[in-house]
């Protein structure tokens, strides 16, 4: 009897780490510089599932980055494991990472990141330029893209002549429009005001409610509420791993916000 619970057990516990978006296994990162050796990150274990919507916390120098930069396959453990969709991935050569980041992964940053003098349409459509699609499908998909973060009107708009907010839900479609299994935010809201950060996670919200992975970096108590779990880094490691009982719906939190004059 207690064999078979063990097996049940062990059963469950492998369905559960095949349904693993994200698995890291004892990271650890060393930046070397010069004489100095930084220890960012020091064994960091962690599994997200597919589906989940999780924020990353901690002071400034946490670590937080250094995490999001290897989860984007932008850079490498010094030792450790990273299983990304069941495969490791932690010392896969540049180019091979690329191709996982390119075909598996968003990417939305704090500073949008937008190309000046492109429209919002083609920043877009940009990353569909590597995967091998026709014109039409591409740009197809780039105005699905913008229709989702509520930027159908805005296809030819600059980003100069878009708003901050605006600016970041074009970067949200670009991080989109290769239909990514995962998207990684750093700090999306951090240089938007109050109500357009909520905007922002409502977004979010929504996108995961469709089932898309998100993993996102904030130091803020209150945009990390309106994720359904909350990580904690303090120092390299993970000093909390919290679900958010009932994570408020930002689109409600808006609507009893005062509006601004002009969108
Ligand atoms: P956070 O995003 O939580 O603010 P980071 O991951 O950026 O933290 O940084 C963690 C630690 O690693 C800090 O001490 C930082 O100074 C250091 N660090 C980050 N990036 C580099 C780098 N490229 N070279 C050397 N040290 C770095
Ligand atoms: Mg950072």
């Amino acid at each position: 009897m207690t064999t078979m619970l063990a097996e049940q057990e062990l059963t469950k516990q492998e369905v559960r780490k095949q349904n693993a978006a994200i698995r890291v296994q004892d990271v650890h990162r060393i930046y070397q510089l010069g004489e100095n050796r930084v220890h960012a990150l020091r064994g960091i274990n962690l599994e997200i599932a597919k589906g989940e919507f999780v924020a990353i916390m901690g002071s400034s120098g946490s670590g937080k980055s250094t995490l999001m930069n290897i989860l984007g396959c932008l850079d490498r453990p010094t030792s450790g494991d990273y299983f990304l969709d069941g495969v490791n991935v932690a010392q896969l050569p540049k180019k091979e990472l690329a191709a996982i980041r390119n075909r598996r992964l968003g990417f939305v940053f704090q500073g949008f990141n937008l190309l000046a003098r492109t429209t919002a349409l083609e920043n877009v459509e940009l990353p569909t330029l590597y995967a091998k699609i026709e014109s039409d499908e591409r740009l197809r998909r780039a105005k699905r893209a913008l229709e989702m973060v509520g930027l159908a009107e805005r296809l030819d708009h600059f980003p100069s002549q878009l708003s901050g907010g605006q600016q970041q839900r074009v970067a949200i479609a670009r991080a989109l429009v290769n239909q990514p299994s995962i998207l990684l935010a750093d700090e999306p809201t951090g240089n938007l005001d109050s109500r357009t950060s909520v905007e922002i996670m409502s977004i979010l919200q929504k996108l995961n409610e469709e089932g898309l992975t998100i993993v996102l970096v904030t130091h803020e108590q209150d945009i990390a509420q309106y994720a359904r779990r909350i990580i904690t880094f303090r120092d390299g490691k993970v000093r909390r791993d919290e679900r958010v009982a009932q994570p408020p719906r930002a689109a409600d939190v808006l609507a009893d916000m005062p509006a601004l004059e002009q969108d």
